[in-house]
């Protein structure tokens, strides 16, 4: 067992200098970080955690589960539309290891540095391996995209492609096997889709994050915002690798069903058609327009002839 103490830990893994003293004039080393939040702005605040066996699969790579647990976090911000800023991380974990601590700080950093976003706080304790994060950020007063605005005759749209991450979990459950890089990246280091969001203020009327899958993270936009919902499964976005490595019936269910991808899916009117294409299409992850809301309450998935598909002879379980 390793003699470094909880503030060693601290000071050696996770403290880094604070680039914007203005914002947070106080951060790790104290009882509390100082957040001085812009004038016209709202704090956007969310927190999520990561237990492994869980989440991730025991044994993952530290780097990875670093990486994964900010991403996870990140997602929510940009499906708010928000600015990311700062975080805070709790980690527990069983023993000190300092070389899974080097590497699970390099995941986690890596992530941080690209959103410029400055970990001011956290905690330590001993115990079976889990993340939690805290992360914060901005957003212009009373701009942020909530699940319940969506309208009647408004366009859906989604972010990315769909069930890839959810064919990654997949693979390694049924073969044990390594990943290809691709896939491995798809379930391991989802990209959280933050320009999108940011695009997306003052043009979306609802957005959330897919973590749970399409089908129920677009049901729970759809309640908040007491409407339905008809989609069409041709027009699901499917990568390449889904389209000629999986089954078509399997991909379409992983695509509506499978967790993990942490695309956004929004609405918008349809006279913003033009505006959500010139916006989203120059980003790397592109965007897709899926069916329509409704006045007709649930979420109803069509067939190239239009015809009511059943979630449930696809093979979909809800649980
Ligand atoms: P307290 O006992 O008052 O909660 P701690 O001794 O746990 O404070 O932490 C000391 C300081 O280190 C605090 O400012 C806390 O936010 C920070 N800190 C603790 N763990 C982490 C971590 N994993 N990453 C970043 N900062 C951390
Ligand atoms: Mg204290």
């Amino acid at each position: 067992m390793n003699t470094l103490h909880e503030f060693d830990i601290i000071e050696k893994f996770f403290m880094r200098p604070v680039k914007n003293r203005a914002r947070f004039p106080l951060s790790i080393g104290d009882d509390a970080a100082l957040i001085s939040v812009p004038e016209g702005y709202e704090l956007v605040t969310s927190i999520d955690t990561l237990v492994s066996g869980t989440h991730f699969p025991e044994g993952s790579a530290p780097y990875d589960i670093g990486y994964k647990s900010l991403a996870v976090s990140l997602s929510d911000l940009a499906a708010m539309g928000a600015e990311p800023a700062a975080v805070l991380l709790a980690l527990t974990f069983p023993e000190v290891d300092q070389a899974w601590l080097t590497e699970f700080s390099a995941g986690f950093f890596h992530l941080a540095e690209q959103y410029s976003v400055e970990l001011i706080g956290g905690n330590l304790t001993r115990g079976s391996l889990s993340v939690s994060t805290v992360v914060n950020g901005w957003i212009p007063s009373g701009k942020a995209l909530r699940r319940s605005g969506a309208q009647v005759g408004d366009d859906i749209y989604v972010t990315g492609t769909l069930g890839d991450a959810g064919f990654a979990l997949r693979q390694l459950q049924e073969k044990h096997s390594v990943l290809p890089p691709e896939l491995h990246e798809r379930f391991f280091r989802p990209c959280p889709r933050v320009q999108a969001g940011l695009a997306l203020r003052g043009k979306a009327t609802a957005a959330i994050d897919i973590s749970d899958g399409l089908a129920a993270d677009l049901a729970k936009m759809l309640v908040a915002s007491g409407v339905g919902a008809d989609l069409h499964i041709e027009r699901l976005p499917l990568s390449e690798r889904l389209q000629h490595q999986c089954p078509h019936e399997l991909a379409i269910l992983l695509a509506l069903t499978a967790g993990e991808d942490y695309e956004l899916c929004f609405t918008a009117p349809a006279q913003s058609r033009q505006a959500i294409q010139a916006l989203l299409a120059p980003l790397s992850c592109g965007v897709h327009r899926l069916g329509v809301v409704s006045a007709q309450l649930g979420l109803r998935v069509l067939d190239s002839e239009r015809k009511l598909l059943d979630l449930m002879t696809l093979g979909y379980q809800h649980f």
